[in-house]
């Protein structure tokens, strides 16, 4: 078994592969990874062990065609992580978004019915559903999305399934609500507000912090999308929701209490553009039909993730120091 993984050197897909190396998922424990990231900002080598007998590492872009149809012949399966993911940086400027997580899912997709890939997941996110006051997103739910990132998701989504209509794909599509845990790149909230507390600097809360999302620990989305990659049906949808919904001032409460600090730390600054009031997703799919269940209960994996970033403050302050970097450039 050999298996592409796209942005294996990001926050999720890093944890996926890492997890694969160390056999953690049944039937999978001799797979091959190659790893295929185009090391922008979020792309850390770091997150994926330096040398391993089961990993190949090369760096690349999704949106190259060439470098695909000349890599993937021999592969298994594929798994598509690899995006622009921060909404924020896709209200700033959205080309990038649309670059990669349109054309590059095309381009990959393409390029997997080129050369006879048998099974692709393509990861994606609750956020194409757009907002919603109450209840929860079933897979059926029309695609609203709000934000460029979302936008270019969903369109993403779109091309995924028409590949799979129209050419016969075996492919299957993810929805996931917010992720939390290591490695995550300290722009996203929890990382910015871990990062912030330990260098005494003030935690940035949107508006109100009255917006609502649906946490779910890393582990449990990858074990997710493997479930789907191994036991997922052609052409379908399946949420991944955490089931623990939280506002933004619920997580920095817990934050600051972890940190041991209070209240004063914090500044309210102008809401994002278009923010989302809430989400939350319906994963009875998933659940009955593939047997997932997260088991990461939320208060355990945010200690244990904030303890990470205390532990490894080479990792985070080298993430700052690089997008810091970035962003003058
Ligand atoms: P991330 O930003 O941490 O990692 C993205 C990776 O993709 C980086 O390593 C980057 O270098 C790579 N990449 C970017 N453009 C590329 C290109 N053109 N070619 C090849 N590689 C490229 O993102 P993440 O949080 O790990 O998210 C991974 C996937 O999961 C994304 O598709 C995202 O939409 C989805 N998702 C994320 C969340 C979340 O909470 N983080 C939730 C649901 C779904």
């Amino acid at each position: 078994m050999k298996i592409l993984v796209t942005g294996g050197a990001g926050f999720i897909g890093s944890h996926y592969t890492r997890t694969l190396l160390d056999g953690g998922y049944p039937g999978y424990e001799d797979a091959h990874v190659t790893v295929l990231d185009k090391m922008t900002y979020a792309g850390n080598r770091d997150n994926l062990p330096a040398a391993h007998e089961r990993l190949t590492f090369v760096q690349g872009d999704v949106c190259d065609l060439d470098l695909l149809l000349d890599l993937l012949p021999g592969h298994d399966a594929v798994v598509h992580f690899a995006a622009e993911s921060h909404v924020d940086r896709s209200v700033a400027s959205a080309a990038d978004f649309v670059l990669t997580n349109v054309g590059g899912t095309q381009t990959l997709l393409e390029a997997c019915l080129r050369t006879g890939i048998a099974r692709i997941v393509h990861v994606s996110t609750d956020e194409v559903y757009g907002t919603i006051d109450e209840g929860s997103w079933t897979e059926q739910w029309p695609l609203r999305p709000n934000s460029p990132y979302a936008a270019s998701k969903a369109s993403a989504d779109l091309i995924a399934r028409s590949y799979w209509r129209t050419h016969g794909l075996d492919l299957s599509i993810t929805r996931c609500s917010n992720n939390y845990g290591p490695y995550q790149h300290p722009e996203k909230l929890i990382p910015l507000f871990v990062t912030n507390l330990l260098e005494g600097t003030p935690l940035p809360l949107y508006g109100d912090g009255r917006n609502i999302r649906e946490w779910l620990h890393v582990d449990d989305h990858c074990r997710a999308v493997q479930l789907v990659l191994a036991g997922g049906r052609a052409g379908e949808v399946y949420n991944v929701g955490g089931g623990n919904e939280q506002t933004n001032r619920d997580i920095t409460e817990r934050l600051l209490g972890l940190c041991d600090a209070d209240w004063s730390q914090v500044r309210h600054v102008a809401d994002r553009k278009g923010h989302d009031l809430r989400y939350s997703l319906d994963e009875s799919k998933i659940r009955d039909e593939l047997g997932y269940a997260p088991r990461v209960d939320f208060a355990r994996g945010l200690a244990e993730t904030v303890a990470w970033y205390q532990d490894n403050p080479y990792w985070w302050k080298a993430a700052k120091d690089r997008t810091a970097r970035t962003a003058r450039t």
